[in-house]
């Protein structure tokens, strides 16, 4: 069959009191908390893009979406220009009727970065006004499976920080009574990403999950070549050791070491993480909600995972993701890079060295909409 487009009762509203009537889009800086540096990238500032949109009966909603740096104006160039007019008229109640609508009328650019950014903003949004209609926790309303999700830390193992610093940031999260931590990996000898992974082998012992992120920075050949020598470290993943194009070598790399093969940041399309499931190239999925295009499809992303019987930790926004992963059965971890912290008004739960969802209706995180004003920039 070919897919029908959503009906114009499925989209628009006949409804006074569910129907969109106002919406609007703009960009915020949030500059990054600490310095974040990889194999190939620094992490500069988080672009952060909003759409606010209200019903007629006066519900509102907010959703979001990033960038780490670069083009977050042409996102909210897609918002403001093709999508955002798009949304008055639209029921909000059929959150799979909008998300197709826009999708399809954008499809001279999807499946592309800036529309599922753009896509993910709106959806979000849609998701945060259904879930207050409802007097939903979005972490119920997505599935309601576990409230509380393992941390692990990835802000105290970034690439340019010493031997030295690694090992007392593993050992500040082993403290804190967090499940693992991850290391960037990529250096220019695999002699000093391996000392670097054994010292804080050595610190922390046996137990911690120790995972390492290479950010697509190596060659099939070298991604197999450091694997082979990092099986020694007792890793719990090996993220994006390949440019994310690349399934079949990380089908390679997954089927020549034991280190689960960890990717999904840098993906933007289900059908893509169908691919990498189909061929065995990754044994843990990492949807970003803003890269995927929104809470509709990260959901379908991890059934999708579910089916193949791989767990998913989900890459950043740990705030949105708290909530998501709590959803879903396969959830495994959530990633500890506190970004929102200058524009929210409280912080993220966690207990024992787990991250709790919150049970307030809608997305669940807390706005300082007097420090969002504050930073915006278009
Ligand atoms: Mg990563």
């Amino acid at each position: 069959m070919a897919y029908p487009a959503p009906s114009s009762a499925e989209v628009s509203s006949p409804t006074p009191g569910i129907k969109i009537v106002h919406a609007e889009a703009y960009l915020i800086d949030i500059e990054a908390e600490t310095v974040r540096t990889d194999a190939v990238q620094a992490f500069l500032k988080q672009e952060t893009l909003f759409v606010e949109l209200r019903t007629s009966d006066g519900q509102t909603g907010r959703g979001y979406g990033y960038t780490i740096g670069t083009g977050g104006r042409a996102v909210l160039a897609m918002l403001r220009e093709h999508l955002i007019p798009q949304l008055l008229g639209m029921d909000c109640r059929n959150p799979e009727a909008v998300w197709r609508t826009l999708f399809n009328s954008s499809r001279a650019t999807s499946v592309g970065v800036i529309t599922s950014l753009a896509l993910a903003a709106v959806d979000t949004a849609i998701w945060d006004l259904n879930c207050r209609r409802t007097e939903t926790p979005l972490w119920r309303a997505a599935g309601g499976y576990h409230q509380t999700i393992p941390l692990y830390d990835t802000e105290g193992g970034w690439l340019q920080l010493s031997t030295e610093e690694l090992v007392a940031e593993a050992l500040n999260s082993q403290s804190k009574g967090w499940r693992g931590v991850k290391i960037k990996v990529g250096k220019p000898s695999l002699a000093e990403d391996l000392a670097r992974l054994h010292a804080v082998r050595d610190a922390v012992g046996p137990e911690l999950d120790i995972m390492v992120d290479a950010n697509q920075s190596m060659t099939g050949a070298e991604a197999i070549r450091r694997a082979a020598a990092f099986e020694s470290v007792s890793l719990s993943w090996f993220e994006e050791p390949l440019p994310a194009d690349d399934v079949s070598g990380h089908a390679r790399v997954a089927g020549s070491t034991s280190i689960p093969i960890a990717v999904g940041e840098s993906i933007y399309s289900l059908g893509h993480f169908r691919e990498y499931l189909q061929y065995g190239a990754a044994d843990i999925i990492q949807v970003d909600a803003s890269r995927i295009g929104g809470i509709t499809p990260w959901l379908k992303t991890a059934h999708l995972a579910e089916a193949f019987n791989v767990a998913v930790s989900p890459h950043f926004l740990m705030e949105l993701h708290v909530s998501l992963v709590a959803a879903i059965p396969n959830g495994q971890y959530l990633e500890h890079i506190p970004q929102l912290r200058s524009v929210t008004r409280t912080e993220i739960e966690v207990r024992d060295g787990h991250a709790v969802a919150p049970d307030t209706p809608g997305i669940g995180i807390d706005w300082d909409t007097d420090a969002i004003d504050d930073r915006r920039v278009a």
